[in-house]
């Protein structure tokens, strides 16, 4: 397992290594140390595998099958939980897409409010840069725009400081993530942001509390004062309904066209195209990494995904903007184009705005894993959690042992 600062090499090689080398710490370990956070330098007791997983070069089948090859299920619980909890995450927004748009539109609102009242200019730059004077949120401000990454405590943590402590809109801080994590995510990041405000579990907030956060640091942080006393639940419209997966249209094209594959930020692993009797005369990759925001994202991020993406298909043809996609298609003059399937997030809406002004047929393949746990997201975690030994048994080969 690392045992310092867990850079994050854009290697697909890479990515199954540091699965692997966490595996025989995935259970007992795991679950009694997951919750504690050691600090930049040592984030040994957790996967460190979210930037990859973000970008698909792993699923939670390669996690669940590699943790299961050597735990039992029960030992391996906590771990498996929280991989799955990020698909249950992901399949909850694409029932209720409004909830994207609504915080994209927030956050139009309230770009314009940084802009122009200065007051609460001063107030989320100095949460930004890790100038508020509370220590341990100040210093999760600066790891974070150091190093793409935070642990799981200290971004509940961070958030409830953001929220109840400092007041300034979560939306604002969910922004602050999305332009600084590797993982950063529309579905994942929104609803952790919403559901730490007391917005996705209607009324149940999360309090950070400096006792919590000195015991879980290990002392690195003892007797932080001025945290808020209490966290009433922030004001939101209610829940929007749930509304159903939509199916993806099949492809259509003829044996002789000239298709080409658009891998993108979204998800770097082709899909299967043998089952679609495709071969692709192009591969290219479009980064939505700065659609994520309306400010600047940091760099890092960018750099991280291309690399990986030239790691994955060694001739890709990296996409600048959103405009080269239609110069590549009639570049390699594409009758069309497969892309896999995009989440909700500023990726579909860009690709999809794209191609309809082009006119290019486009073919969006969604994972068979996606397709079976997705839908299942129709209410709590609870709910969703139940169906885990199915998907185990379906998509990772396990049979529970009796
Ligand atoms: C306010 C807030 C914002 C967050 N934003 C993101 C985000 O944008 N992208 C993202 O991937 N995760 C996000 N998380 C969830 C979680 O913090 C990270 O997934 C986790 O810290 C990644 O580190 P790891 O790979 O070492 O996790 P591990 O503890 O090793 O867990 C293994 C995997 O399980 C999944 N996972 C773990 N914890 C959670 C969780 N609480 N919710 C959902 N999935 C989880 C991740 O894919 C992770 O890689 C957020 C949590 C909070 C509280």
């Amino acid at each position: 397992m690392d045992t310092h600062t867990p850079a994050f090499p854009p290697s697909a090689a890479q990515a199954h290594a540091r699965l692997a080398r966490f595996v025989p710490h995935a259970g007992v370990a795991y679950s009694r140390r997951r919750n504690f956070d050691l600090g930049a330098e040592d984030h040994s007791n957790v996967s460190t595998l979210s930037p990859y997983l973000r970008m698909k070069v792993l699923d939670e089948a390669d996690v669940s099958r590699a943790v299961l090859a050597q735990l039992d299920a029960r030992e391996a619980d906590k771990l498996l939980t929280e991989v799955w909890w990020r698909t249950y995450w992901k399949g909850w927004m694409e029932q209720r897409p409004s909830v994207w748009s609504a915080y994209r539109d927030d956050l139009t609102r309230l770009h314009n409010e940084v802009q122009t009242q200065s007051g609460l200019r001063a107030r989320w730059e100095a949460a930004c840069l890790g100038h508020t004077g509370i220590a341990p949120f100040d210093h999760w401000a600066q790891e974070l725009a150091q190093t793409g990454y935070l642990h799981n405590h200290a971004r509940m943590w961070f958030a409830s400081i953001w929220i109840f402590t400092l007041g300034l809109p979560w939306q604002l801080g969910a922004d602050f993530f999305l332009r600084h994590l590797l993982d950063g995510d529309a579905a994942v990041n929104t609803l952790s942001w919403r559901w730490v405000a007391g917005i996705q579990t209607q009324g149940k907030t999360y309090l950070a509390d400096a006792d919590n956060i000195a015991q879980f640091t290990e002392g690195r942080f003892v007797g932080v004062t001025g945290l808020a006393p209490s966290a009433p639940p922030v004001p939101a419209p209610p829940l929007p309904p749930r509304r159903d997966i939509s199916r993806l249209a099949p492809y259509t094209g003829a044996p002789s066209d000239r298709a080409g594959l658009l891998l993108n930020s979204d998800d770097l692993m082709p899909p299967d195209l043998a089952k679609i009797g495709v071969t692709p005369v192009s591969t290219a990759y479009f980064d939505g990494t700065a659609l994520q925001s309306p400010w600047h994202t940091a760099p890092m991020i960018s750099t991280f995904r291309k690399a990986l993406a030239c790691d994955i298909a060694p001739d890709v043809e990296l996409l600048a903007n959103v405009q080269s996609i239609t110069y590549w298609a009639k570049a390699q003059q594409l009758d069309q184009v497969i892309i896999p399937h995009t989440p909700v997030g500023p990726v579909r809406t860009a690709l999809r705005a794209a191609f309809q002004t082009s006119g290019i047929p486009i073919t969006e393949v969604r994972r068979e894993i996606d397709s079976a746990a997705w839908p299942l997201a129709t209410a709590g975690f609870f709910k969703f959690r139940k169906h885990i030994p199915d998907l185990l048994a379906r998509f990772a080969g396990h049979r529970p042992s009796s």
